[in-house]
């Protein structure tokens, strides 16, 4: 095996723990994780990144790079060098806000066409479950995407309707049928409709109209399904605590559930939201810290499975100050790692933790068995962190096509000096190189 790099640190996280170590990378594949002090094979290049800490690179399985369609908003050229810049090596794009949508074979080659010279990180996608494409599904699997979103309320837009609870059924049945996975925005729409609608710049107004018990209610709907069509099912974006217990009751029942949660609902809180700053906006919204706190609680003990940025731009012109009409989405491609290590940190919690949340949780997600972790026949995708840097966010410095963030001024722990994608230096200190990320499908 001809090794051709050799990255070489004092702290590499590997799945027995950190340790000092040399990576050897053989033709963009880990061939060995050696001794610190391993001999260097003849041929070979030497990087040795000193104490900073080699991490797995990260998985992000929930971006809406929104491309073609709403290029405006974002795109594969903006997002990817965003995530590559942010330590990120591959990310999983949503179906919607990109027209066309991916709810068709067809339309699923056109957005790889456009993906596929753009791409600075590795690029997969989620197929789309709507109310009138259940023949769609076996396709969609069978061409690669890697499972299948749907939403229980209103997305946002027209083109991507929701599912009520017998479409959901429905697609569920179609989709254990070839033991696919569903991804679920779930908040439930009846519970929705019954909220107070107030418009205006008060954030309290917005939070009181999405409540948890929307969040709640669907997410136990969803396990009764799920449970009664033996079918896997993902609750993405969870932001509302109550539900954990149910979910961790599921999950020990042996239904099969999974749960994701977003930085921002990890980092940021509800009492800190001024009136006005729809950049924090969101659906689920961000909540109170006490509810923070039980999420945290929720990925200690294992109920939430993964960390992902739902990085979800548009134009600033929609980010206007009335929180009921403004676009709802964070954009937090190139913040999440830096966010999510400053409070894991001050939580107590240390890499390893990071990695499992943010690279490792969602790999086995997406069912992604050459990512997320470094060992011998992965793919040699990492990221290179200084843990105890510190930076002020300043969106100038952000790679996505519209710098608006809900970081924007925030000093945070953690700065990403190098990521590598199959062996090849794709991001140095900020500086990215050309595009050389490929097109995932899903293994099996
Ligand atoms: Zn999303």
């Amino acid at each position: 095996m001809d090794v051709n790099l050799v990255l070489r640190s004092t702290r590499v996280i590997t799945p027995e723990g950190t340790r000092p170590a040399s990576i050897a990378v053989s033709g963009g594949t880990i061939a060995a994780v050696l001794p610190y002090d391993a001999e260097v094979p003849a041929g070979a290049r030497l990087e040795d990144v000193g104490d900073d800490v080699v991490l797995p690179g990260l998985v992000d399985t929930h971006v809406h790079v929104n491309d073609p369609g709403r290029t405006e908003w974002e795109g594969f050229w903006t997002a990817t060098r965003a995530a590559a810049a942010g330590g990120i090596t591959t990310l999983l794009d949503m179906p919607l806000n990109s027209l066309p949508p991916t709810t068709t074979v067809e339309n699923l080659r056109v957005k790889q066409e456009v993906a596929r010279a753009k791409a600075h990180v590795d690029v997969g996608f989620w197929g789309g479950a709507l109310p009138d494409n259940v023949k769609d599904l076996r396709p969609l699997h069978d061409a690669g995407v890697f499972g299948f979103k749907c939403f229980l309320s209103p997305s946002g837009v027209e083109e991507f309707p929701e599912l009520d609870q017998e479409q959901l059924a429905t697609s569920l049945a179609e989709i254990s049928g070839f033991d696919g996975l569903m991804i679920v925005h779930a908040e439930d729409p009846h519970h929705l409709a019954a909220a107070p609608q107030r418009s205006g710049e008060a954030y309290a107004d917005f939070l009181a109209s999405r409540p948890r018990d929307a969040e709640n209610t669907a997410i136990e709907n969803l396990i009764n399904q799920a449970r009664r069509l033996n079918a896997r099912v993902h609750v993405l974006h969870l932001s509302s605590s109550d539900a954990l217990p149910v979910l961790a009751a599921a999950k020990a029942e042996g239904v099969k559930v999974t749960v994701e949660s977003c930085p921002h609902f990890l980092t940021l809180t509800a009492e800190e939201i001024p009136d006005g700053a729809t950049e924090f906006k969101c659906c689920p919204p961000i909540r109170e810290a006490v509810n923070q706190d039980a999420l945290w609680q929720g990925l200690a003990d294992g109920t939430i499975d993964c960390i992902v940025s739902d990085h979800s731009p548009s134009t600033t012109d929609l980010k206007t100050p009335d929180f009921a009409s403004a676009w709802g989405g964070i954009s937090s491609l190139q913040l999440g790692l830096p966010a999510i290590w400053t409070e894991a940190r001050r939580r107590g919690f240390d890499l390893t933790d990071v990695v499992r949340w943010m690279s490792e949780g969602p790999a086995r997600l997406a069912g992604l068995t050459r990512k997320g972790a470094i060992e011998a026949g992965r793919d040699a995708d990492f990221a290179v962190l200084d843990p105890e840097a510190t930076f002020t966010v300043d969106p100038a410095e952000l790679q996505h096509r519209n710098r608006i963030t809900a970081y924007a001024g925030k000093t945070l722990n953690g700065v990403v000096t190098s990521t590598w994608l199959r062996g090849e230096r794709i991001a140095d200190h900020g500086t990215l190189a050309e595009p050389s990320g490929r097109l995932l499908e899903r293994n099996n």
